[in-house]
């Protein structure tokens, strides 16, 4: 039987499922069979509007023709070298970075495979520094493996992997004097999400990312900004840090980070990250036998990644992300009493809840065709498709009283 194979419907797979698959995420909720555009369909028919993208990863929607044609044309051409070899997309979407980022020069880009993949690398490039300290910040997700999971903050995820590569301390997100304070001559980088995303989608106080900055350069420490889940568009700027509110410096500029990581929405659904290193310090500190990948590079994954940066410029997805957002953001925000507020940028938001029931209004917004995530007990964070429509996002917001109302009644008031 093929993995298309549905005969038996989606109860015939989860059985399944639950038989072969590791156990890491739970009980999937529908087993998904096709999408196109910003929907997808389960495998007994029933259609989704899809407003979480893969989690911040479908920037083109499903089966988007040029992404589509971009990885059949490069599978079909040279799917796979090893680092022993260059290929030309690995090089123009290393350039294609920089240019994105305006790196200046002595910038370079180590190519890899997920989020999780381009934070390992940044904190080995943190370690090269020769220092041994690294701050991150409270609610920080920055992946699982053993050193990304050393940089998250969630004692859930990391009490039963330790010990863990140690060096690491934790400060309150958005708190520059705690940040200054935990910052001296042993930090060898501070590592930021400019927009929290798994934290429960938290945009800092404006001038949050300048005196990091600035305490980063006073150190002589890195300042390396997570942008693995707000890269791409996806907050309305190509970088979060971009945004003057986020990322700006008080002579009007923005602040220049040392290292970025970037993944998600990258290769529009197609496994790519990267990480840059912005100047000549950073650009060198992973040198010859440093680091590798099998598969970072791969010239199928830098097609996928350059068809999907190629449309996101041509179609305008970046300011589409901004002003969709904004509206919709307000839209939200008046649709119900149990709806206090949204927080988050662009098409990266979360709708924040009077009472802890997001579990309940996502299980209710699922069995009404919407994809929504629960990312917090009382936030529901939207992470669309970028080439959502103002007519998709105005059904998800017609809809959401009633979720609401569902929601509430589920959970009997959610004030356990
Ligand atoms: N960094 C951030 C900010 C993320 O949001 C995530 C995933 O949610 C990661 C890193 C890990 O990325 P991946 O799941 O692709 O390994």
């Amino acid at each position: 039987m093929n993995g298309l194979a549905t005969a038996g419907g989606g109860a015939d797979v989860m059985a399944r499922y639950r038989g072969a698959l590791m156990g890491t995420f739970g009980t999937p909720q529908r087993v998904l069979v096709r999408g196109d555009g910003c929907e997808v369909w389960d495998a007994d028919g029933n259609r989704y509007l899809d407003l979480l993208a893969g989690i911040a990863v479908n920037a083109l929607g499903h089966a988007h023709p040029a992404l589509v044609g971009a990885v059949t044309a490069q599978m079909s051409t040279l799917g796979h070298v090893s680092n022993f070899f260059a290929t030309g997309p690995q090089v123009a979407l290393a350039e294609r970075l920089l240019s994105l980022l305006g790196a200046p020069d002595g910038s370079r880009v180590f190519l890899c495979n997920s989020g999780t993949e381009a934070v390992e690398a940044a904190f080995k490039m943190a370690r090269r520094t020769g220092r041994p300290g690294v701050v991150a910040a409270e609610g920080a997700f920055h992946g699982r493996s053993m050193g990304a999971l050393a940089l998250t903050h969630k004692q859930a995820y990391r009490a039963p992997f330790e010990p863990l590569p140690g060096g690491v301390v934790h400060v309150p997100f958005g708190d520059a004097d705690a940040l200054r304070a935990a910052v001296d001559g042993s930090t060898a980088a501070v590592v930021l999400e400019p927009v929290q995303g798994e934290g429960g989608v938290v945009t800092p106080p404006p001038g949050y990312l300048a005196e990091a900055r600035e305490t980063c350069t006073a150190a002589g420490a890195l300042l390396v900004l997570d942008e693995v889940q707000t890269g791409v568009g996806r907050t309305g700027a190509w970088f979060a840090f971009q945004h003057p509110h986020v990322g700006g410096t008080a002579d009007g500029g923005t602040v220049v980070p040392d290292v970025v990581t970037v993944a998600k929405g990258l290769g529009g659904g197609f496994p790519v990250g990267a990480v840059i290193g912005l100047g000549e310090r950073s650009g060198t500190l992973l040198g010859p036998g440093d680091h590798g990948s099998t598969f970072g590079g791969n010239p199928v994954a830098c097609a996928a990644a350059l068809a999907t940066l190629h449309v996101v410029e041509r179609d305008g997805l970046v300011e589409h992300a901004r002003k969709l957002g904004a509206a919709w953001r307000a839209d939200l925000a008046a649709s119900h009493p149990l709806v206090t507020g949204v927080g988050g940028e662009g098409l990266l938001l979360g709708l924040r809840l009077a009472r802890p029931v997001a579990p309940a209004l996502a299980a209710a917004a699922l069995e009404a065709g919407f994809v929504v995530n629960a990312v917090a007990p009382a936030t529901i964070r939207l992470a669309p498709p970028l080439v959502l429509t103002q007519e998709q996002a105005d059904s998800f917001t017609a809809a959401l009283p009633a979720l609401c109302e569902a929601a509430l009644r589920t959970s009997d008031g959610g004030d356990a």
